[in-house]
């Protein structure tokens, strides 16, 4: 929600440390998605933007399929970083790019490209997570105001993820315009 104007976790917002000469707090829901009732708000978007960004990794069937292939210690730093994202919307909230009609995919699921296309096997579907983000209201849409970063309550580093992923698309472009 928005306390005092600020997207955040109402979960971490201590009362005790926003008390400020007794000035009142004001609570409000978030202004990106529906108002469910009072200060519930309706994030459906954010999931299906997750779909659109195809945030996850295709298993065929339930069977145990064993280790996977090992990782560097620097890579699953990286990867765990980006694993922490709840879907809270906050990023999305402070998104000048995000409004009620835009089509813009957001920060959020552009970094959980990054994170599946890290990943071992998640790697196989990286072409159509990118095909995904060249398209209509794709990272190009980005205004890099970076008001993401600093508004995700897992610090999660969004801005390093945009640039990773914008670079990652550029490649592939350049891949698909030669043919390869
Ligand atoms: S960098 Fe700016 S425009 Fe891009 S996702 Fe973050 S807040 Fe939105
Ligand atoms: S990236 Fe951060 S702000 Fe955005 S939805 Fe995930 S946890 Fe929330």
């Amino acid at each position: 929600m928005l306390i005092n104007g600020k997207a955040r976790q109402s979960c971490s917002a201590l009362i005790d440390e926003m008390l400020d000469g007794g000035q009142p707090i004001t609570l409000e829901p978030m202004s990106k998605f529906p108002v469910v009732r009072d200060l519930m708000v309706d994030r459906s978007r954010m999931f299906d933007l997750l779909i659109k960004a195809k945030a996850w990794v295709p298993i065929d069937g339930t069977h145990h399929l064993g280790l996977g292939p090992p990782e560097p210690p620097e890579a699953q730093d990286v990867r765990y970083a980006l694993s922490r994202c709840m879907t809270c919307g906050c990023c999305l909230e402070v998104c000048p790019q995000i409004t009620p009609l835009s089509k813009f995919i957001g920060a959020a699921a552009i970094s959980q490209v990054r994170l599946f296309n890290m990943h071992p096997t998640g790697v196989m579907h990286a072409r159509e997570r990118l095909e995904a983000l060249m398209g209509e209201g794709g990272i190009a849409d980005c205004g890099n105001a970076q008001n993401c970063v600093h508004a995700c309550p897992k610090e999660i580093p969004l801005t390093e993820s945009i640039a990773a992923v914008g670079r990652q698309t550029t490649a592939y472009a350049l891949k698909r315009l030669l043919g390869a």
